[in-house]
């Protein structure tokens, strides 16, 4: 059963690109990677993990990258890849890429609010936020602070409520447990309340009782395994969560039903 886990929350590069992309992001965020940053090496970690799928998420940090990355994200595309293209919203027609996004049969697309400056409860944002719900396309975005970037709060869980409270039926998955290294504010505002997010990156922090009682605490159908592999390795994510002891019907729900779910699978 081990092959049907779905990691939600990766990142990969084109091959011609990626010494270089993850060189420069080791560099900016003092993180380690535990991966080259090519596709060919996350399906090796992932055969080597027992992970079946992976969902590739690009970050267009310029406007310009949308149809780079749009066409690459087709290249890649199988089923143990799931790529999910960027939009940069500060580019000339957001809306227009999100039905282009829809039309090539993506899930979703993924925003990062640090790399591509903006806060996630903005108002110019919500054209964007409403197109994608009438599309059905799943909204992956970095939630939380970001180890590269000073800690302004650009997607805190207040700013992810009041977007939330607007545009209700808005498929979004938050990142990191609700909000990477913010998690006081996660329990206070989002913990138990219907609000999908991935555990990449967030249950060595947390520490593992926290980190459990945190799970147990929200609805069952709202976490997913996420490792933000090369950021986090996929074995080591596996082997953190399997540690929670979170009972098997719970441990299934997060590992692949409901990440099969939002993808329709
Ligand atoms: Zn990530």
């Amino acid at each position: 059963m081990s092959n049907a886990v779905i990691d939600f929350h990766t990142h990969a590069f084109p091959d011609t690109l990626a010494a270089r992309a993850v060189s420069q992001l080791e560099h900016g965020g003092g993180m380690r990677a535990f991966l080259d940053g090519r596709v060919s090496s996350l399906l090796a970690s992932m055969d080597s993990a027992g992970i079946g799928t992976s969902v590739i998420c690009s970050i267009a940090t310029k406007p310009e990258q949308f149809d780079p990355i749009l066409k690459w994200s087709k290249q890649i595309a199988s089923p143990r890849i799931v790529p999910l293209p960027s939009i940069h919203p500060k580019g000339p027609d957001p809306i227009g890429q999100a039905r282009k996004v829809a039309e090539a049969g993506f899930a979703g697309i993924k925003l990062h609010p640090y790399y591509q400056e903006f806060n996630f409860d903005d108002e110019a944002l919500f054209p964007l936020y409403r197109a994608l719900d009438e599309l059905g396309l799943l909204l992956v975005c970095h939630t939380g602070f970001d180890f590269a970037f000073p800690r302004d709060r650009k997607v805190d869980p207040v700013r992810i409520l009041r977007v939330v409270e607007r545009v209700p039926s808005l498929r979004l998955v938050t990142s990191h447990m609700g909000a990477w290294d913010d998690w006081d504010e996660v329990e206070k505002h989002l913990i138990g309340k219907p609000i999908t997010m991935d555990i990449s990156v967030s249950i060595d922090l947390l520490g593992r009782e926290r980190a459990r009682a945190m799970i147990l605490a929200h609805p069952a159908d709202r976490v997913l395994f996420g490792t933000d592999s090369p950021w986090g390795g996929q074995s080591e994510t596996l082997r953190s969560l399997r540690a929670l002891d979170l009972g098997e019907e719970r441990e299934q729900a997060i590992l692949w039903k409901n990440a099969e779910a939002l993808l329709g699978r």
